[in-house]
């Protein structure tokens, strides 16, 4: 059957840092492109706000532009340091490599644009509901009614999308996945802007609460804890929140005249470190679709745009060999696994150990007073 006119060479679902990274990376290659969400931008998206050195790295890889036109973009902080809090003790490293903290409806909206300014077709306020490939044909419905049509599917639309469920039968595993809340606060007066902070507490290991900076005195505030362990024991992520900084003397200390600004918001972090399905006949899933977030630190924003990265190299050669076989899809899940893998699985086993053994903590903050082990340690960051 030859393809109907209005069918696209790629779509794009989901434009948060995986789609737009992949957008961008397909720009100059004569291939039809539409870039689709259900949300209109600027949009917010429930997350720490700290942006890691890959995802600058990244940019680059785009092009010096990217990277040039990110430094001298306002809404953002440089950070140096973490701080580490555990019951009284503290330990302060500084970083090697370069990290940020921005709001993500600001981070978001740069990329977006920059994905939009390629060129290619963008569709916003459009939920995908229903994906379907007949003929080497995808269909993608949305909620208004909206058909589009493409050869080859990439699916950008995060964690609970529905390309990872529809393409992949992706079900939620409870074991590698962190349901977590957020909050943002005004008025953090006694927090660097250079240096995030996290709080540990024995009653809550291996979970930690992170208070990242924003400009203008804001603070993100945040608490995570695997989903299996809230099923578990039925907990209400959303009142431990507020436990934990009722029971964290330095966490009272530091938000002491601060004021929360909007509600307390919770999403869900499917963790990298194990094998799924993440391409097929005719398609890619990519960032938090792919499900490949940091198991220790809970960054996804880097790997996302990593990912997305690689989805349109991958995409580029399938359109050249006219070949979006099963088969030679392989190729990408070969180079993320290259990338990502045996980092994302070594953190997956600490993750594990940590919450096997919490008592290691005692052990790190140990070590962190001895100036040998601290350099070492100061070292690997
Ligand atoms: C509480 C929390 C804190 C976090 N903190 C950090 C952090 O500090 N640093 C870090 O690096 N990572 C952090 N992460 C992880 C990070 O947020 C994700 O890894 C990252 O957003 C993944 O990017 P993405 O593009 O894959 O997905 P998303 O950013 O989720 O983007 C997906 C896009 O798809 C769209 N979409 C969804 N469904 C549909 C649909 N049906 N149709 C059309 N469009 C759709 C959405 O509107 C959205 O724009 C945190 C996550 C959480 C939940």
């Amino acid at each position: 059957m030859s393809a109907p006119e209005n069918v696209y060479d790629i779509i794009i679902s989901g434009a948060g840092p995986a789609g737009s990274t992949c957008a961008i990376g397909l720009r100059n290659r004569g291939l039809k492109v539409a870039l689709i969400d259900r949300a209109v931008f600027p949009r917010d998206k429930v997350c720490g706000d700290a942006i890691p050195g890959r995802a600058v790295k990244v940019l680059r890889q785009l092009g010096p532009e990217y990277e040039a036109s990110f430094r001298e973009y306002a809404p953002k902080l440089l950070t140096k340091s973490t701080r580490l809090f555990y019951n009284k003790r503290e330990l302060a490293f500084d970083w090697k490599g370069e990290a940020y903290t921005c709001a993500r409806m600001d981070f978001d909206y740069f990329l977006f644009e920059k994905a939009a300014a390629t060129g290619i077709d963008v569709f916003t306020g459009e939920q995908v509901t229903q994906v379907s490939r007949q003929d080497d044909v995808f269909t993608l419905k949305t909620k208004t009614g909206k058909i589009l049509r493409s050869k080859m599917l990439i699916g950008a639309d995060g964690a609970n999308g529905v390309t990872a469920r529809q393409l992949a039968a992706r079900v939620t595993d409870k074991t590698n996945h962190v349901g977590s809340v957020r909050a943002y606060y005004n008025n953090v007066t006694t927090l660097r802007p250079d240096t995030t902070e996290v709080y540990f507490l024995k009653n809550f290991l291996p979970s930690y609460m992170w208070v990242f900076p924003l400009p203008g005195n804001r603070a993100n505030v945040g608490f995570g804890m695997l989903t299996a362990e809230i099923s578990r024991r039925r907990l209400d992520l959303k009142k431990l929140f507020y436990e934990f900084i009722d029971q964290s003397p330095q966490l009272k200390a530091r938000l002491n005249g601060a004021v929360q600004d909007g509600p307390l918001e919770g999403f869900g972090l499917p963790l990298g470190g194990r094998k799924v399905t993440i391409s097929g006949e005719g398609f890619m899933l990519v960032g938090d679709a792919a499900s490949i977030i940091d198991p220790m630190s809970g960054d996804g924003i880097g790997n996302a745009m990593v990912s997305g990265l690689l989805a349109a190299t991958q995409a580029i050669s399938c359109f050249e060999r006219s070949d979006l076989s099963a088969g030679f899809m392989q190729g990408y899940d070969k180079a993320l696994d290259q990338r990502l893998g045996s980092e994302l699985r070594l953190h997956l086993r600490s993750r594990k150990l940590l919450a096997a053994f919490p008592g290691m903590l005692d052990v790190v903050f140990a070590a962190g007073s001895n100036a040998t082990l601290r350099r070492l340690i100061q070292k690997a960051l």
